[in-house]
């Protein structure tokens, strides 16, 4: 079992740094680059959501524990800002509350696409946590030869 904490300011400039983080936080597991690119996507959605939805631009900070157990990630993403008032709806493909913008309403379908688990807690103006978990080696023989 290993773990790390990454705390750093809601900037979009931060959000390469995160997900290449957690990406190299979990090479031990030895990911296929497939895997790492699942992961990295889905770290930058869930960071993004923080940096545009949670705080809408203005300053906060954005929080990440990983932890890695056999061949298992599991990464929490964490704001605390505005909060999402109706989970259901919000992880609803195309569903957005920035229409016209550059958003298109995907991340949290594509968080549960790419990472084996998946799930949300929020409270309004408390804020919102992501918990995701990716397991390694899924559908390929691991270690053979
Ligand atoms: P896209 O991710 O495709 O750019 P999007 O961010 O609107 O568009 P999702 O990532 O699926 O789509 O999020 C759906 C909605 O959930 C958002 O429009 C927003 O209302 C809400 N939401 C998501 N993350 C947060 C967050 N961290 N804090 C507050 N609201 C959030
Ligand atoms: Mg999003």
């Amino acid at each position: 079992m290993n773990e790390m904490i990454l705390k750093f300011p809601a900037r979009s400039e931060n959000e390469i740094f995160a997900r290449n983080a957690v990406a190299a936080f979990s090479l031990p597991l030895e990911p296929t680059l497939a895997e790492l690119s699942d992961v990295k996507t889905a770290v930058s959605e869930a960071v993004t959501n923080c940096i545009v939805h949670g705080y809408r631009e203005k300053e906060g900070w954005v929080t990440i524990r990983c932890r890695v157990e056999e061949d298992t990630l599991t990464v929490e993403i964490a704001d605390e800002g505005s909060g999402i008032p109706d989970i259901g709806r919000a992880l609803e493909p195309f569903y957005t509350t920035l229409p016209g913008e550059e958003r298109s309403g995907m991340g949290f379908t594509i968080m549960q696409t790419f990472m084996t688990g998946f799930s949300v807690e929020s409270a309004e103006n408390v804020g919102t946590k992501v918990t995701m978990s990716k397991k390694f080696g899924v559908g390929k023989a691991r270690n053979a030869g």
